[in-house]
């Protein structure tokens, strides 16, 4: 399970996060949404560690994410990180790119971290791309291709940051669908995003951030349906 326990953070004089609270059950799926630079990035690299927070606490698996004893790259082996855009090695064929972490952080054989990678990328729908270098593949494609790669280091949680904001329209639908896939797999998984049919279609709960605040949180029936905070409403009108 994942943490968070009244959670500030600051990037000079500018508080980021004003006290987050938000508990991740396994298995669950909760979808954050949230006007542009409400603070929805920087939860996801405090959450992984790759951000220090000021105040508060963030366990996963009751672990100390933060704190100075915790071993960071055995922690992070845990959670799969996944962003709009993740620039693949252009000179590695998939299946490298796939193997590579696997074989430099978790210090698999080659065959081993091959048979792995294979399994990925045929279950993200990439089992004919093994040979194929980054560059051919369409923006949907390399999307998939970055779960793929973090699902091979066999994570126990998925963020998910915008990973369809930067695709041409019509392939967002396939990188939705290998999310929804994982999400009734029983993934654990955190995902920004601004696609609302998806948030209301896969979430178990919806966050609605708001200028450093959890503004709102609940079932995607009442946050879509029945939004409580002034701020959530204005928000979910301007989406339609
Ligand atoms: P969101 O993902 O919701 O759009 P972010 O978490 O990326 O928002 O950013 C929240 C705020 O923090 C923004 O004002 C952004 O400019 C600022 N910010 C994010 N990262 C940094 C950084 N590394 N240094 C300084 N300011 C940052
Ligand atoms: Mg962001």
């Amino acid at each position: 399970m994942i943490d968070i326990q009244n959670v500030r953070k600051s990037f000079g004089p500018l508080e980021v996060l004003k006290g987050i609270d938000l508990t991740v059950e396994k298995g669950e799926v909760v979808t954050v949404i949230g006007g542009s630079g409400s603070g929805k990035s920087t939860l996801l690299t405090c959450i992984n560690g790759l951000e220090p927070i000021d105040s508060g606490k963030i366990t996963i698996d009751g672990t100390e994410v933060h704190a100075k004893s915790t071993d960071i790259n055995k922690l992070r082996q845990k959670i799969g990180i996944v962003f709009q855009q993740w620039n693949a090695f252009p000179h590695l064929t998939v299946m490298e790119n796939v193997t590579l972490a696997q074989r430099k952080v978790l210090g698999k054989g080659k065959a081993d971290a091959e048979a792995t990678a294979e399994k990925q990328l045929k279950h993200v729908g990439l089992g004919d791309k093994l040979t194929t270098y980054p560059g051919r593949l369409s923006g949907g494609q390399q999307q998939r291709m970055a779960i793929a790669r973090a699902l091979a280091m066999s994570p126990d949680y998925m963020l998910f940051d915008e990973v369809t904001s930067a695709l041409d329209p019509q392939l967002v639908g396939e990188v939705l669908e290998t999310l929804k896939m994982l999400a009734e797999e029983g993934m654990t998984m955190i995902c920004v995003t601004h696609e609302m049919a998806f948030a209301r279609d896969v979430s178990d709960r919806v966050a609605f951030f708001h200028k450093g605040i959890m503004a709102e949180i609940g079932t995607p029936e009442q946050l879509f349906g029945n939004p409580q905070h002034p701020e959530t409403q204005k928000f979910l009108a301007g989406t339609r």
